[in-house]
Order: structure tokens, then sequence, then C-alpha cells
């Protein structure tokens, strides 16, 4: 009887969680082969917690790709990529089924009773380290994977401007766009970025929950959500409906602090909005006063490098 793995990636899930998802099933598939990590009976089932994004959308279909499935419990062993947080992971996980991590965050909060698969790196997406697997495990890879990782990396990076762009990524997103046929890379990544700029048919909540995440900040809950756009101009006179729907969602979902990064991509910076219970806390530690629940932060571009550890750290000191 045949069973599965599933590969996914983490709740609300970004380009890199998806293409990750995808690529790292092909690879699992490719060292089953090798006769390495997984027995011949096992069926590899890339899945998504969520909708793929307008980005990823377009990549997809750029690259001729089919969505991952949508997750559900059918599965005998589970992958994780782009998380390894539980709050993060699908609510039913459960560590002994555990296969394998692949991942560029901070550690979380999984733990399995025996050894994985367990590959995290500081580096600027998921994509970038699957790439790097490949070549350790003398892997070839075809179009379509490099069109998908080349895809993570400047989703993730912000098309190189993140903080969290390292030499490597920038020297690998070449390799993959040779692979993928892909001439200019920075024009890719803004057309990439300009499909989630447009947020003009959505909800206020939507946009608030469509890059979302969960954080368990000292004992408090911190919710972090994210918007790139090209011209931060296209969403200002929506603030007050979203400031307004962030104190309804923290209400009723008990936040301690609810945090949306209006980040311009052009501009370099973003624009936070705030509610909390304790606005001092942001402030501390970003260094600066809140006006009208909102502050603009130059520079900062990545949630997970810019806004998780200093935040962390004023909860801590509490
Ligand atoms: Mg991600
Ligand atoms: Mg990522
Ligand atoms: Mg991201």
């Amino acid at each position: 009887m045949t069973k599965k793995v599933y590969v996914v990636g983490h709740k609300n899930p970004d380009t890199d969680s998806i293409c990750s998802a995808i690529v790292f099933a092909r690879l699992l598939e490719k060292l089953k082969d090798q006769g390495l990590f997984l027995d011949k009976d096992y069926e590899i089932v890339p899945c998504a917690q969520g909708k793929p994004n307008p980005e990823t959308e377009f990549v997809l279909e750029r690259f001729n790709v089919e969505p991952p499935k949508d997750y559900d419990q059918d599965y005998d062993l589970l992958a994780l990529v782009d998380h390894s947080d539980l709050t993060q992971a699908p609510d039913d996980l459960d560590g002994s089924k555990l296969l394998a991590v692949v991942d560029h965050h901070k550690i979380g909060d999984v733990t399995t009773p025996g050894p994985i698969l367990f590959v995290s790196m500081p580096l600027g997406s998921t994509g970038t380290v699957l790439k790097l697997l490949y070549d350790l495990f003398n892997v070839s890879i075809d179009r379509e994977e490099a069109g998908l990782m080349l895809a993570s990396i400047l989703s993730d990076t912000v098309v190189f401007r993140s903080a969290t762009t390292t030499d490597l990524d920038k020297e690998i997103a070449k390799d993959l766009a040779k692979i993928a046929n892909i001439d200019d890379i920075e024009a890719f990544g803004i057309e990439m970025k300009k499909k989630l700029s447009d947020v003009s048919g959505l909800s206020a909540r939507e946009i608030i929950l469509r890059d979302f995440k969960d954080f368990d900040m000292s004992g408090h809950k911190v919710g972090i959500g994210q918007v790139e756009l090209v011209d931060l101009s296209d969403i200002e006179p929506r603030i007050d409906e979203l400031l307004e729907e962030l104190r309804t969602l923290k209400q009723d979902q008990g936040y301690h602090t609810i945090v949306l990064l209006l980040t311009d991509i052009i501009k370099q910076g973003s624009l936070a909005l705030v509610v909390s219970d304790d606005e001092s806390i942001f402030e501390k530690a970003f260094g600066k006063s809140l006006e009208d629940n909102r502050v603009w932060l130059d520079g900062v571009m990545s949630r997970k490098k810019q806004v998780v550890p200093p935040l962390q750290k004023a909860f801590e000191k509490l």
C-alpha cells in the first residue's frame, strides 16, 4: 500500500512556502530514487495551508506548475518547509511523523523523538537552501524547479532589498535564472511584487491576514502582518479602515499586540500600524514613538530579522 508524505509550508503561505513545498517534494522524490530518506512505497505530495496569493499564482502560471493540494490529514509522514514554529505548522502536527524540516528562520519549537533531516540556514529564502541541497546531493535542476526557487528568493528578499539578503542569495539567483530562462532578474522580481501590491480588491481583513504570523512573546500573543507595496501611497487612504480592523481582530482573538507592516519596497522602509495593550513595548523596541498608532521605520523591510527580534526582546524585559 502506498504511504504518503506531505510537504507543507507555513499558514498564510507566501511564495517561498508554496514554491519550496513543490520543489522539496520533487527533490525528495529524486533522493528517494537514490535510496535516501524514504522507502520506495512513499508518494510525495506538496501541500499548502491556504490559497496561493496573487504573486504566487503569477509565478506558478509563469512556470506552468500546478498549485499544491490543500492540506488535510491524510498523510503518514510530514515534511515542513519555511518554518519550524508550532504556531505556523499544521495544528495536528505530531513530531513522530516528521520526516524533514528545511527552513531559513529562527529554530522554532517542533521536537522529534528521533533524528530527522533538518536543514536550516540563515539565508534569504528556503528556496536558496533547497538549491544548496540539490548541489549537495548532486541532483540536477530542471527549468520549473529553477524558476520556483528563483521566485522564492526574489519574493522573500523583496528583490534583494531586504536585510535578509546575502551574497549567496544573489549568486544562486543568477545561476537559477539561467536555468529558468529569465534574462532580467530585477524586472521579473518587480513584476512579481506588483501582483502583491494591488490590494484594491481586498477587504481590510484580507489585507491584514494575507501574510500574517502569530508569535508567542514571553507568554503574550502577538500577531504581525506585512503588506509589500510598490508604492505606499496606494494604501494610505485605507489606513484608518485598517486600524479599525486591527482593533477588531485584536479584540476577537485575544492578541496583546497586533502590528501591520506596510512596506514600501521602493522607499525601503515600513509604516508600522500598531494596536497594543501596552504601546510602550513597541516604542521601546524601536526607540520611536507611535502617533495615532503608526510610525515610519526607515530601512525596515524584514519582519523576521528587523521586527520580531527587537519586539521579542522588549517583551522579555517586561
Ligand atoms: Mg515564508
Ligand atoms: Mg521564507
Ligand atoms: Mg515572507
